[in-house]
């Protein structure tokens, strides 16, 4: 018997007999739920619950929405295990990977809490003759969240935290893929007392993501995914004059200087290749050797390090790597590896076939590592968002700062060196939009903001932290004047100044 995976609407949980599909567990290939695919009618009700939900929940006072967002807070700290075992059991990520990104999603409603310090405005007195001056920023109303299924408890509290903070109410799709942590983690801020339709949550696919870019309900969309559906979403929003803000895909460098310490290099490229299965969309993908002689002892590190790395369930904690997410996801990333062996890159760890005692069914690839990559290959092009390492070899960090910036994706780099002008020349002259300085994985924390550059972010204002308060309001400039008793003006027909 297994659980079918509704919606969340207007406070209830909601299942409609409609279209499902199967839940897998990664590590071990079974069945372990369904999902429930919202039709256009479902949608809309979350919708019309949102909408409903709008007036009241604008008018309250910021620091009672955030007294409900610190009660959150709270509860996902004390609900921690459960939250990460529905997401290890769903995506197969390893308990202790979970733990860190539902941290992360923690700190961004710690952030959400001070919101209203930065919704207070800009006051300007005596702007004209008796005339006072200020800007407000106020919500939008509906808004719309659609997320992916890697970080599946952590993106979408980077939106909808900051949003309701804002005095939106929200709707959010996630991924249909592991969908439960959502649901549960939309359970406990009802618990905390967020009022009912402030936050709806529907399970769906594309029929669900339609029906939320042409509701003329809909204000702004919020997405975070691959880059082919970034780019669908925000051309679409954009037909219909939403705001959007659209996160795709990526392909992350990282720089391996000669003068690098290189065993923290390696166990910082092992983490961040091949945690969480190398589906981040910061892990690093490519490591970019500045000379032969870098590029030997990198590779023969990292491959005494591979043989040491331990894979299996993701719900044993003393493992470093789970299987990745699907069938179609393990078949996808050993398509890439046959391609890359094709296209002529030196295997130096083959990923494929690796056996997991008791999880033979698992959706397990190994740690891959390929050398003497070029930019040609599909290896090197396109996002495997898998366990595959490849090292590109270059002469000088000129060249890769250029093979770097003629990349499509521009989400996350790094540097590892020991030099600290080559450091300043580098984050000066890369095109990515987050830089870390031997920091494999440069995620901002939850007040910065996070987003790339180039084909991994379309708009303008980035995810979470100041600009997050951003995206979720406008800005609305009052003018004022009382003139003094007595004082009357004449007409005047040129440009006020
Ligand atoms: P995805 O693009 O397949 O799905 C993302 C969301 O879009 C899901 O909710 C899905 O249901 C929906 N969707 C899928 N196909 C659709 C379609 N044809 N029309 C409308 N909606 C559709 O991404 P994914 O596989 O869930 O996640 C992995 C991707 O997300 C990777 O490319 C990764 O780099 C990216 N990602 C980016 C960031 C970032 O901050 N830039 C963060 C996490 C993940």
């Amino acid at each position: 018997m297994t659980t079918t995976i509704g919606h969340f609407i207007g406070g209830e949980s909601v299942l409609t007999g409609g279209r499902t599909q199967p839940i897998y567990n990664p590590s071990t290939g079974e069945v372990c739920g369904a999902v429930e695919l919202a039709s256009v009618a479902t949608v809309e009700q979350a919708i019309a619950n949102a909408k409903a939900a709008y007036p009241e929940w604008r008018n309250t006072p910021p620091a009672k929405r955030a007294q409900v967002m610190f009660r959150f807070k709270m509860l996902l700290e004390e609900r921690a295990d459960q939250i990460c075992e529905l997401i290890s059991r769903e995506h197969g990520k390893v308990l202790h990977d979970a733990r860190g990104e539902l941290q992360r999603g923690i700190e961004n409603v710690e952030y959400a809490c001070g919101i209203p310090e930065l919704l207070k405005g800009e006051h300007s007195r005596n702007a004209g003759p008796a005339i006072d001056s200020w800007s407000e920023f106020q919500p939008l109303g509906v808004v719309a969240g659609i997320t992916p299924f890697n970080f599946p408890a952590m993106v979408p509290l980077w939106m909808w935290p900051s949003a309701v903070m804002c005095g939106n109410t929200f709707v959010l799709k996630p991924s249909e893929r592991d969908p439960s942590s959502v649901l549960m983690i939309a359970q406990l801020a009802m618990e905390a007392g967020l009022p009912a339709g402030v936050l709806n949550v529907v399970n769906g696919d594309k029929e669900a993501v339609d029906t939320l870019l042409h509701s003329d309900t809909v204000q702004a969309v919020s997405f975070v995914g691959s880059t082919p559906i970034a780019h669908y979403i925000y051309t679409e929003a954009a037909k219909s004059g939403k705001r959007c803000q659209a996160l795709g895909g990526a392909k992350n460098h990282s720089i391996v200087m000669p003068d690098a310490d290189l065993d923290n290099a390696v166990n910082a490229l092992m983490g961040a290749a091949y945690g969480s299965c190398g589906e981040r969309c910061m892990a690093i993908s490519v490591a970019v050797a500045v000379g032969d002689e870098v590029a030997d002892k990198l590779v023969a590190a990292l491959k005494g390090k591979i043989a040491g790395l331990k894979v299996g369930s993701g719900l044993d904690n003393s493992n470093e790597m789970g299987p990745l997410v699907t069938a179609q996801a393990r078949d996808r990333v050993v398509g890439y590896i046959d391609a890359g062996v094709e296209q002529g890159a030196e295997l130096v760890v083959d990923g494929r076939g690796i056996k997991v005692p008791g999880h033979e069914n698992g959706y397990f690839v190994g740690a891959t590592l390929f050398d003497r990559v070029t930019p040609d290959m599909s290896i090197y092009t396109d996002e495997i968002f898998g366990p595959v390492l490849v090292v590109v070899r270059v002469n000088s960090m000129q060249e890769g700062i250029e093979l770097i910036n003629a990349h499509e994706y521009g989400n996350g780099t790094c540097i590892f060196t020991r030099d600290g002008e080559a450091a300043r020349y580098f984050s000066d002259q890369i095109l990515v939009g987050m830089v870390g300085i031997n920091v494999p994985l440069p995620v901002p924390v939850s007040y910065h903001s996070f987003g790339g550059w180039k084909r991994s972010l379309f708009g303008d204002l980035s995810a979470y932290g100041p600009d997050s308060v951003r995206f979720y309001t406008r800005r609305k400039t009052i003018t004022q004047r009382w003139p003094s008793s007595g004082v009357r003006e004449g007409v005047t027909y040129s440009f006020p100044s």
